[in-house]
């Protein structure tokens, strides 16, 4: 299913993440914060024993966070993946980011401490509907967010990011058609940005998608002088920026802007506004990173229920079994492996 690029923004409805990926997954309980010191020491220990780097996405759990030695978005870990002198990244997030680590060093041991840990935006479009999509766009280009299978990145052209996505759609001929997959909420905001007319897959991200403009609208009448940042994933996007323009739509007040950014972006402005508070429609775990890269200032999430279950899956104690058991070990058949690697270092070589 496709987007025309000038049909209106679908409305959707939150979907149970039971519809996606590996099956159900149950969120497990952190464990008692108390033993969390005593279990990072021990991590520690076994990654330098290993001669192991820990990525952890900004969507983890706040003690893996702590415990890892880089943080950030997929665009910056696959940056850190790429070049890593360790002989294994155990990678805290889900199976494409594994995937995509094992791609760009494939001689290194890549571990993934849950392997229920899937994407339910990946989970929207498989290989054979790309196959299909491309047959009936012949010669068009295919640009994917870096939220895909290993499989769909090896029929691509160029991957992108959140934060190189605009890069990668203006490096594109103009007189070029582009197919975007597999989000549809980014694909509308890209239109947007780069004024090109893109066919876009209707895929999203069920937590991204479950924040709603409405959930924007209450929090900027409660908090006027708070700054909004919101990822382009998310469901809200296009109408914040519809109203983000229409200060008449609010009884003429003005409002603040409306910033669309990265997970990293959002970092980077916080750190840099002179701005005090901010209210962030993004996935929850981001809040931990932005209050200790830019301490003192006050981060409040449009929608607290804004929780990936997929990232919450890893746990302190599976981390530490991941080590000690080498599991789960990820692996990429060769040949998929290659094609999707020149998919992925266009990405990387623009931004
Ligand atoms: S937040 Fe959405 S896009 Fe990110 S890993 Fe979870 S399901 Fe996938």
């Amino acid at each position: 299913m496709t987007a025309d690029a000038a049909a209106p923004q679908p409305t959707r409805q939150p979907r149970p993440v039971e519809e996606f990926g590996p099956g159900s997954v149950t969120v497990p309980p952190p464990g008692d914060p108390a033993t969390f010191p005593a279990l990072q020491t021990e991590i520690r220990e076994l990654a330098r024993k290993q001669n192991a780097v820990i990525l952890a996405h900004s969507y983890e759990r706040a003690e893996i966070q702590d415990v890892a030695d880089h943080v950030g978005d997929s665009l910056r870990l696959s940056r850190v993946a790429a070049s890593a002198p360790e002989s294994t990244i155990v990678f805290c997030g889900v199976s494409f980011m594994a995937e995509t680590a094992k791609i760009l060093s494939p001689s290194k041991r890549v571990l993934l401490p849950d392997i229920k840990a899937g994407c339910s935006l990946a989970d929207s479009i498989t290989v054979e509907q790309l196959r299909s999509w491309k047959a009936e766009h012949r010669g068009a280009v295919v640009v994917s967010y870096v939220n895909t299978t290993a499989a769909v990145k090896a029929e691509s052209d160029y991957c992108c990011t959140s934060s190189n996505a605009k890069a990668v759609i203006d490096a594109i001929p103009a007189e070029k058609q582009i197919l975007f997959l597999p989000d549809m909420f980014l694909g509308l905001w890209l239109q947007r940005v780069t004024g090109r007319k893109l066919t876009i897959w209707l895929g999203e991200c069920h937590v991204h998608a479950g924040i709603t403009p409405a959930d924007v609208e209450r929090l900027r009448q409660a908090e006027p002088g708070a700054e909004l940042l919101v990822h382009p994933e998310c469901g809200c996007t296009s109408q914040v920026l519809e109203a983000a323009t229409d200060d008449a739509a609010f009884g003429g007040a003005p409002r603040k802007p409306v910033h669309i950014l990265s997970t990293e972006g959002m970092v980077t402005y916080a750190q840099q506004s002179p701005a005090e508070s901010f209210l962030i429609a993004t996935e929850t775990g981001i809040l931990h990173r932005l209050e200790k890269k830019a301490p003192g200032k006050r981060f409040v999430p449009v929608n607290r229920e804004a929780v990936c279950q997929y990232m919450k899956l890893t746990t302190l104690a599976k981390l530490r079994d991941s080590l000690v058991l080498g599991q789960f070990e990820i692996d990429v058949p060769a040949e998929t492996s290659i094609r999707a690697r020149r998919a992925l270092e266009r990405m990387i070589a623009i931004s």
